[in-house]
């Protein structure tokens, strides 16, 4: 399917490695022009210059931490103030206990999954609505709509970024600009490697065990992929998704045991 998306211009942040990359990808196999960020300049111009290399595209590399007004001001100069797709992602909060976390912790949390990406739609959703056209992708997770303990910080903010999402999809949605988020449940990236790893410290278990062990309670019993959750991406900005809008699609493998 032609997805009718070449030669748009589209800002996707995390994007050297893992999902974010996954939806360069993807986007870029479409024919998108791509502006990528992550904070490790190599690691990233590496990831740019393969994109461009295997897909034909301009791919641009900004080094920014895009949870700082900082990061995001240099990546939306590299833009010139605008895009037509907007995929918005960071780094996720440190694990912990609830009773844990101060004040600081929580800011940090809400800069880093909720403001960051409430920050880049404020930016660009206008520009988008002036052209008559856009798409917003924001990654954010299955534990939305099913909370993961130890990740209390996540719960929070990303929860807090859905709801505003929820309200301000509607109000642009007739100015042809599509925002909804992507959810996902355990893919195979740095960050699921990372959680094994501290299931295994903590269990006393090796990290192969650890990863079997959360596999068996996915329905699939595999974790999911990078170019798995870029596709379904790249089909939210689509020219075919102009009717979904304010959704909340969970990539999960079926995990989230629930009728609706
Ligand atoms: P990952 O494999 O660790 O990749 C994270 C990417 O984000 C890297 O490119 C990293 O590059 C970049 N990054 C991190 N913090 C950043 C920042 N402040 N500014 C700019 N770039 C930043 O992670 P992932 O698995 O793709 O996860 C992406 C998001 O989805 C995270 O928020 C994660 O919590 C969430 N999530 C993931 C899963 C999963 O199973 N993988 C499940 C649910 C939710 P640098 O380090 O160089 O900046």
């Amino acid at each position: 399917m032609d997805l009718g998306i070449r030669g748009k211009r589209a800002l996707v942040c995390a994007a050297s490695r893992g999902l974010g990359r996954g939806c360069a990808e993807a986007l870029a196999a479409e024919g998108v022009d791509l502006v990528i960020n992550a904070r490790s300049e190599d690691a990233l111009t590496r990831t740019a210059q393969d994109i461009a290399d295997r897909h034909g595209v301009g791919v641009q590399a900004v080094a920014a931490d895009i949870t700082t007004p900082d990061g995001r001001a240099a990546v939306l100069a590299a833009l010139g103030g605008q895009a037509d797709i907007l995929v918005t992602n960071a780094g996720g909060p440190p694990p912990g206990q609830w009773t844990d976390w101060d004040r600081d912790d929580f800011i940090r949390a809400f800069d880093g999954n909720m403001l960051s990406a409430i920050a880049l739609m404020q930016a660009l959703v206008p520009g988008m609505m002036d052209r008559g056209w856009g798409r917003v992708v924001n990654i954010t997770s299955a534990a939305v709509r099913s909370p993961i303990a130890q990740l209390g910080l996540s719960n929070t903010a990303r929860t807090g970024l859905t709801g505003f999402v929820a309200g301000m999809s509607r109000q642009v949605a007739d100015k042809g600009v599509c925002v909804n988020n992507l959810l996902p449940g355990i893919h195979d990236t740095d960050r699921a490697t990372a959680l094994d790893a501290g299931v295994s410290q903590a269990q006393g278990i090796s990290p192969d065990q650890a990863r079997r062990q959360r596999e068996a309670t996915i329905p699939t019993r595999t974790y999911g992929r990078a170019e798995d959750f870029g596709a379904a991406c790249a089909f939210l900005c689509s020219q075919q998704a102009r009717f979904i809008v304010g959704q909340n699609l969970t990539l999960d493998g079926g995990a989230l045991n629930v009728t609706i």
